[in-house]
């Protein structure tokens, strides 16, 4: 008998008894078993703790110890496979380098001192009431108007995309309970822009697509280096290989991405506007575009306001724009109205006014030749690649466009994203098989943390976080953040629900259920991560809780972040390992004296020792099962968050205080157990469900649902305060009692090949978003081969191999609503999120209805395009020195960083031996012709600069990158990974910090860093 690796694992590991009936004979595998340590062992559900591929493991155990973990072979996005960082997460359970004690640092000393967990837990309680009571601001004066904030600025809560959902929903209630605004986690470092990129174009901000779905794109576009970032999900790009579609790899650097690519496209970092906008330009003047899909699914037909104009009106700017404010009015940017107050159209798509016409002008100058001299990519290429990339279009062709850091980390990073978003959209490949913008994400769960709103603009499930000065009420903040059509037009059964999860009882309608316990910011341009660190650094922030994440090393301008995390009070790290930013007061040159913050390292749990949910990057919530007891005083972040929310509500038991009401009535009850107090994980999960918080009644008045009961689905949640809903968008992920559809692990059956039984993909257990989209506007699929939904007139519903992302009984020809859930929308609406139900490629997005190309704001080149050289609403921080940008005269090479397949973001990685000692240390690849230039040799020490900061690093002299002509003239790109810091198992797993390099800028829209496309100089390093 031969048995598959598949075959082996299932039949051979769980149990090592024999598996009854089907006539299977065993004796092989019990061999084979019997001489694997895994024999015996009982298997638990896993998912890989590293990137947001999310692979499903197997976490085998014995004797309560993790004896092995290994990839799932049922999981059918991964297909048991694992890399090399989920290979090693046995490591991060198993590693002499973990700390499982709680220790402390006294300010000033140079020592760490073990505590005892309970002691720990109390200081850390006291400083954070203390640091709240000294910088709560309880109202404001607004005119003469008082105006509740509830909002304290004095400390930040940095959460992580490597925690689970529960967790950050739990930081996310507990922080803004206590009135903190500073509350981030690290996606807004890394995906950031995404958000708003695809929220703006699409309606939601989250990747459109399934990875398995990948597989039957007739070309796949990569602009990151997917094969080694993303390693296990590539199987999907190749298995389309092996089906005939064509890749065409984006990158500055040619990678194993580009070695698997039918075109590897060189192009100078920043760049990509002018890439994606000759791609548009191409696609609309060749008429490659789906005219069809446009008409019926864009707002290409809807009519704008006259006085509305472009960057090709007005040399680089549109309409409005205050260069004192450094902003934009968008008024003109609207559409003419009909009488029923829809905008105007013109389906023939001639019309002056119109979207299309517009992005046709908008992008005329964006030729072949534009794209050689700004890009760098010739004109040859280009035209090569265009022609391969828009022949994927139409009824029976679709293509996939991936991206990762280089677009987000940018100032024009919202934009950037857009841009392909917009060429996805006019080509028809959204919605349906083999189309979709797969993002990639680096972080575990940076999906889930930002749909859980551990970050400082928005609550969970995207309803925005109130400002003080146009949402000084729930009425306020209702109107001006609901739109009159579109899906969000439910936004108040959200956010009502949302209040009553978080405040119970104490959310009464007489109270605006709680509105006013919710912080107010100040204004939209603040409490961003960049933002609070300078204000650690000016000694604003006072105490921050920092868990997951490593700032030390992943802050842009990361010197001058640590010394802003050494200005605090205090600083609370919960993490497996001492890293960087619990060591901040060890620094190497630092003295320990000079820093009188008061730190105090909780020791954490990984995955393999924890139940939750982690949402990968193709929305995919899978629940991990807690395998083991952690060691020592280590336990899980939601045992610490739940433990510090219930001590703090002791501290304050005897307030009188207004302010104090938000801890108070905080609903926290999520049931404690054992020695380490580990919270009920299930109970949160449900609560990010919805329940009801009385009997409530359907629309005959009929009982629905009883008291306690969990919401079956999101459409019968209400904004009368009978329902409670932590996170909206999870709506149904546990739709009864004991029923957690995260915990689901079917294979894949029969024609359901994107396996709708293995785990829940919100919303509503949707695997490809915006799929109405893959019929046409009589309801048919555009062809057989690309069939996902269409309309049965039969049945008079939407059926086929997805969940309709479509009000299910909603014929094509319907008109649009005037009332209910779908206001706004008609049957061919695919994009029910949207206020139009249409796919914009006309959008308000702060800097641009269209993307615009501007230069980083380092660059060696003006802009080609227009006259204004950078984005003019970017965020430059205005921290004097700190903050020097270069010039090319001084700093003539073009700077990227980027990341490797063995070592992990900010430096978990670097704790785990098996990973650390496969990279020989920190380097700096370099072309050889820019080698020979400055006499540096393969392996010499260099020393690469900028205003910021130098750093040493190995020189690695590569074919790999090779020089661009830009505008005419040769430059040179350097590309530096950023793993490395000063903490790390063995001495090459430690060096100098890239981050140093990289200025303080941001993203208009979403304060996203600028570290793809810096100025640097490099030099043979001096020993
Ligand atoms: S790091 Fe990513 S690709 Fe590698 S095993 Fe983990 S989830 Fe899979």
């Amino acid at each position: 008998m031969s048995l598959s690796r598949r075959d082996f694992l299932k039949y051979g590991a769980a149990t090592g008894t024999a598996v009854v009936g089907g006539g299977i004979d065993l004796t092989p595998v019990e061999a084979a078993a019997a001489s694997l340590r895994i024999k015996e062992a009982k298997a638990f559900p896993g998912v890989c703790p590293y990137c947001a591929v999310g692979c499903a493991q197997l976490i085998y155990v014995k004797d309560n110890k993790i004896v092995d973990i290994e990839g799932d072979p049922d999981a059918p996005h991964t297909e048991g496979a694992l890399c090399p960082k989920g290979s090693s997460t046995y490591q991060l359970s198993l590693n002499e380098r973990r700390i499982s004690r709680c220790m402390y640092r006294a300010p000033g000393s140079d020592k760490w001192e073990e505590k005892p967990l309970d002691w720990m837990m109390e200081q850390i309680a006291q400083r954070v009431k203390k640091t709240r009571d000294e910088t709560f601001v309880e109202s404001v004066k607004l005119g003469d108007k008082p105006v509740t904030v509830n909002r304290c600025e004095g400390m930040a809560w940095l959460g992580s995309s490597v925690l689970d959902n529960e967790e950050n929903y739990l930081i996310a209630k507990l922080s803004r309970g206590m009135g903190l605004v500073n509350v981030e986690n690290s996606a807004r470092l890394c995906h950031s822009a995404t958000v708003p990129a695809l929220g703006a174009t699409f309606g939601r901000g989250a990747m459109t697509t399934n990875l398995i779905d990948v597989q039957y794109a007739d070309v796949i576009m990569p602009t990151s280096n997917w094969a080694e970032c993303h390693p296990v999900s590539y199987k999907w790009v190749m298995k389309a290989k092996e089906r005939g579609a064509k890749i065409i790899h984006v990158d500055p650097r040619f990678t194993r991405t580009s070695a698997t690519a039918d075109y590897h496209v060189p192009i100078r970092s920043g760049t990509n506007i002018v890439f994606f906008g000759g791609l548009i330009r191409y696609a609309i003047e060749t008429k490659k575009y789906f005219h069809d899909y446009v008409v019926t699914f864009t707002n290409a037909s809807l009519l704008v306001d006259p006085s509305f104009k472009t960057p090709t009106d007005l040399d680089g700017l549109f309409s409005g724009y205050d260069a004192g404010k450094r902003s934009y009015d968008q008024s003109t940017w609207k559409f003419q109205l009909d009488a029923d107050g829809y905008p105007k159209q013109d389906p023939t798509l001639r019309d002056p006014h119109c979207v299309f016409q517009h992005l046709r002008r908008h992008y005329a100058r964006y030729t072949p030749e534009m794209v050689e001299r700004v890009c760098g990519i010739s004109k040859d290429l280009f035209l090569k690649v265009a022609d391969v990339y828009c022949s994927a279009s139409g009824p029976d062709k679709t293509g996939t466009i991936s991206y990762a850091l280089q677009l987000n980390q940018s100032t024009n990073g919202v934009q950037q994203i857009r841009s392909l978003c917009m060429l996805q959209l006019i080509l028809g490949n959204i919605g349906r098989p083999g189309g979709g913008v797969v993002a990639l994400r680096g972080h575990s769960n940076v999906q889930g943390a930002t749909d859980f709103g551990t970050l400082y603009h928005m609550l969970p499930g995207y309803p925005a976080a109130p400002l003080q000065a146009p949402h000084p009420t729930l009425t306020d903040y209702l109107e001006k953040t609901t739109p009159k059509g579109g899906f969000w037009v439910n936004n108040p059964k959200f956010v009502v629900s949302l209040l009553k999860a978080w405040w119970g009882p104490a959310a009464t309608k007489e109270n605006d259920y709680a509105y006013d316990y919710l912080p107010k910011r100040e204004k939209a341009d603040a409490y961003s991560h960049q933002h609070f660190v300078i204000g650690m650094h000016q000694k604003k922030v006072k105490g921050f809780i920092c868990m997951g994440q490593n700032p030390a090393v992943d802050s842009p301008n990361a010197k001058m972040s640590r010394q802003a995390v050494r200005n605090l009070e205090w600083l609370v790290v919960v993490d497996l390992f001492e890293t960087d930013t619990a060591a901040i007061w060890k620094e190497p040159g630092i003295e320990p004296k000079s820093s009188q913050v008061e730190v105090f390292f909780i020791p954490a749990a990984p995955a393999a020792e924890k139940d939750g949910s982690i949402t990968n990057t193709m929305r995919l919530a899978q629940w991990h099962v807690k395998a083991v007891e952690s060691p020592g005083d280590a336990r899980s972040d939601a045992a610490f968050i739940v433990d510090l929310g219930n001590r703090l509500k002791e501290l304050y038991k005897a307030s009188k205080a207004k302010k104090d009401r938000p801890v108070l009535d905080l609903v926290w009850d999520y049931q404690p157990q054992g020695p380490k107090k580990e919270p009920n994980m299930e109970l949160v999960l449900k609560e990010c469900n919805g329940y009801a918080t009385d009997d409530v009644p359907d629309k005959d008045g009929k009982l629905q649902y009883k008291k306690g009961e969990p919401m079956k689905t999101f459409a019968h949640l209400r904004d009368d305060g009978l329902t409670a809903c932590g996170n909206w968008i999870y709506g149904g992920i546990y739709p009864e009692e004991g029923k957690n559809l995260a915990l689901r692990r079917e294979r894949a059956k029969g024609g359901d090949y994107l396996a709708h039984g293995w785990g829940f993909a919100w919303p509503a257990n949707r695997r490809i978003l915006y799929n109405r989209a893959s019929a046409n506007a009589a309801g048919k699929p555009w062809s057989e081969k690309k069939k996902l939904i269409w309309w049965d007139a039969a049945q008079k519903k939407w059926v086929g191999n997805d969940v309709p992302d479509f009000p299910g009984t909603m014929a094509p020809d319907a008109p649009r609503q005037k009332e209910g859930p779908f206001k706004g929308i008609g049957g061919i609406d695919a994009f029910i999120m949207n206020p139009h139900g249409k796919g914009q490629l006309f959008a308000s997005v702060l800097d641009g209805a269209f993307p615009e190309h501007y230069e980083p704001f380092e660059s060696p080149t003006r802009n080609l395009l227009s006259k204004v050289d950078n984005n003019p609403v970017a965020k430059v921080y205005d921290i004097g020195d700190l903050n020097r940008l270069g010039t090319p005269d001084k700093y003539p090479y073009v700077l990227t960083t980027y990341r490797l397949t063995e070592h992990h973001a900010a430096g978990m990685s670097r704790h785990v031996p098996w990973l650390s000692e496969l990279f020989f240390g920190h380097f700096a690849e370099i072309g050889t012709e820019m080698a020979k230039e400055l006499g540096i040799q393969n392996g010499d020490m260099i020393t690469v600069e900028t205003p910021r900061a130098k750093i040493k690093v190995q020189a690695l002299v590569t074919e790999r990158i090779k020089p661009f002509i830009i505008n005419g003239k040769k430059v040179y790109q350097v590309g530096i990974p950023w793993h490395w810091g000063y903490q790390g198992v063995m001495k090459s797993a430690r060096g100098d910090i890239t981050n140093d390099l990289v200025a303080s800028l941001g993203d208009p829209t979403t304060f996203i860093q600028e570290s793809k496309a810096l100025l640097c100089n490099v030099r043979k390093a001096v020993a």
